[in-house]
């Protein structure tokens, strides 16, 4: 088994494309598992059909695949708002 290098393993990763989030993920995915299971499945397979499996950060992409990305990235701020919010109204209503 070949070990890859930090140049290579570099080059085969990148942060997760959600808003404030710092783990790293493989080239061919967007997100993270954790963000990318918060995007609605019509998003999920609008980004999987306009992108090119595993050039995801090449220097061309269309304007259709970043604004599905756009959406996505909107659509996991959304639901870690909801999250945030009931959290909230958890911490109030628990003690009642
Ligand atoms: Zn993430």
């Amino acid at each position: 088994m070949r070990i890859p290098n930090n140049r290579s393993a570099a080059m085969q990763n990148h942060r997760c494309c959600a808003t404030g989030c710092k783990r790293f993920t493989s080239i061919q995915y967007l997100m993270c598992s954790f963000h990318w299971n918060m995007v609605p499945a019509c998003l999920q397979t609008e980004i999987w059909a306009n992108c090119h499996r595993g050039k995801r950060l090449n220097s061309h992409p269309t304007d259709q695949y970043l604004h599905v990305v756009n959406l996505a990235i909107e659509a996991v701020e959304n639901a870690e708002e909801r999250y945030r919010n009931q959290h909230v109204k958890d911490l109030f209503t628990s003690n009642a």
